[in-house]
């Protein structure tokens, strides 16, 4: 079982992070500030440590250093308020194995979560999703059905990759905008049928099928 702590004190983003870990087998324990997260951060107890860096009690920074600071190796993924340059130097340097700017994606923190516990061999590394005749190029961005390359702008990419994550499930419009808008969309948007429209024009109609009252569904 892979534990992951997660010290945020914003709640609706704790629930964003527990909610999708979970549901990707994950089990996690969820603290608000920066002292619970010391006490609890420890190489026995946790696989991973993914650490706000505006929390109350300590901030991120002085998590970091009391953390490394004691020999504790477990990798730490810090959330940073804005891709600033300093703050991203500043957490490497404190120990940090990788940071990701708020808001962030969920499919983002779970690529970078993935590789750092190396726990799913295969995926981990994967730089091509495939479902059926769908090939996804991580590094590329670009959609090849049938042979036939297609590029896809940043959300739609965001889109496809939530779909090809999970071929063959119904994703519900809830699920498709965390997975792909992250955790700032406004739920009562139709953003995700416009962009299921668009995706469906570059891969071809009939590969996402629409489930009525559920959701989308990508054939795998
Ligand atoms: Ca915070």
């Amino acid at each position: 079982m892979t534990r992951i702590l997660i010290a945020e004190d914003e709640a609706r983003i704790v629930s964003f992070l527990e909610k999708g870990l979970q549901s990707n087998g994950y089990t996690t324990i969820a603290v608000g500030t920066g002292t619970d997260a010391i006490a609890l951060a420890r190489d026995d107890a946790f696989d991973l440590l993914i650490l706000d860096l505006g929390l109350p009690g300590a901030d991120g920074h002085e998590v970091l250093r009391q953390v490394r600071g004691r020999g504790e190796r477990l990798p730490i993924i810090v959330l940073t308020a804005r891709s600033g340059v300093d703050d991203t130097v500043g957490v490497l340097e404190g120990g940090a194995d990788d940071h990701v700017a708020k808001p962030f994606r969920f499919e983002e923190l779970l690529a970078r979560v993935r590789l750092r516990l190396r726990d799913d061999s295969g995926t981990a590394s994967a730089t091509v999703l495939a479902a059926g005749d769908v090939e996804l190029d991580l590094r590329t961005r670009c959609v090849t059905v049938d042979g036939v390359e297609t590029e896809l702008t940043s959300r739609e990419f965001s889109l496809m990759e939530t779909f090809l994550r999970n071929p063959n499930r119904v994703l519900s419009r809830t699920e498709l905008l965390s997975g792909a808008w992250g955790y700032d969309f406004d739920p009562n948007s139709n953003v995700v049928d416009v962009y299921v429209r668009y995706l469906r024009n570059k891969v071809g109609g009939d590969r996402i099928e629409t489930v009525r009252g559920a959701g989308y569904r990508l054939r795998g």
